[in-house]
């Protein structure tokens, strides 16, 4: 399934993607879409509604973050490996983790926005891992199993800020607006194989991203349990998984305001974003 919320800012409907194509209201069997719609056993009633059933959607309405609930955004760092060598920092021996603030989520078509004081603002296409159920201590063969889905992400940073600005990641990582998730949240039975996935970007129409998540140093089920030793995953919880290289710190071209992104992970939707002022 692909779950979505739609509607203006802070009152969203949930919906879903029909195989259709079109938008479907899901408003008569669920309040939103949160913990219990995106557990094993939400999926499984939603599933067994038939959405030619369901009232058709009119128009374009916009679209929010495809689910509520989340208690945190876990972001993994360099974790391509052309990535963190046009980065200038070294193939990590295991994975970097920082944490991006939950108030960064936007929908995945609204604006980026330049902070104040802001000179390095870039972007990075990203698969997010979204957690099904409350995860400790999970093995690796099993860390797939607590996923419930899988969403396309522009992990959206301020290098001057993350990297210039001394201490920790997370400076650059936590903006308003720097959390661009969605279209869809597409369950983890349409994504047999996380690992094998396109991903690209393109900044004003030109292609600067263009990778696979075959690519990735750290797999998402190693991410998964990776994680899971160090703090306990809930449901809804986001993990971003790294960006491959052609980011904007890599080609010394940092976005403009006016600049539009266009993005996605195949089969996840896609995002486009035009960069605005504070
Ligand atoms: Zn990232």
């Amino acid at each position: 399934m692909k779950l979505v919320r739609y509607g203006a800012r802070g009152r969203e409907k949930p919906g879903l993607l029909a195989p259709d194509g079109s938008l479907r209201d899901l408003s008569a069997h669920v309040a939103d879409i949160g913990w219990n719609e995106i557990s094993d056993a939400g999926q499984k009633r939603l599933r067994a509604i038939d959405p030619a059933t369901l009232p058709k959607v009119k128009g374009k309405p916009r679209l929010g973050v495809p689910f509520t609930g989340i208690s945190k955004i876990v972001g993994i760092g360099l974790n391509y490996r052309a990535h963190a060598l046009e980065a200038g920092m070294p193939i990590p021996a295991e994975p970097v983790m920082f944490i991006k603030a939950t108030t960064c989520l936007t929908g995945p078509n609204d604006g980026v926005i330049q902070p104040i004081g802001s000179s390095k603002l870039d972007y990075e296409v990203e698969l997010a891992i979204v957690i099904g159920r409350e995860t400790r201590h999970v093995d690796e063969a099993r860390a797939l199993d607590h996923v419930a889905g899988y969403c396309s992400f522009n992990d959206v940073s301020e290098r001057a800020f993350q990297i210039e600005r001394g201490g920790q990641w997370d400076k650059g990582k936590g903006y308003d607006s720097f959390g661009p998730l969605g279209p869809w949240l597409v369950t983890r039975d349409e994504v047999p194989d996380p690992q094998a996935l396109r991903l690209w970007l393109e900044l004003n129409g030109e292609r600067v991203q263009d990778s696979s998540t075959a690519d990735m140093i750290f797999g998402c089920a190693h991410i998964v349990s990776y994680v899971s030793r160090f703090m306990t995953l809930l449901p809804g919880d986001v993990i971003c998984t790294g960006t491959p290289q052609g980011v904007g710190m890599g080609r010394g071209r940092y976005l403009q305001v006016g600049d539009a992104l266009r993005l996605a992970v195949d089969g996840l939707g896609e995002q486009n974003q035009t960069i605005l002022a504070a």
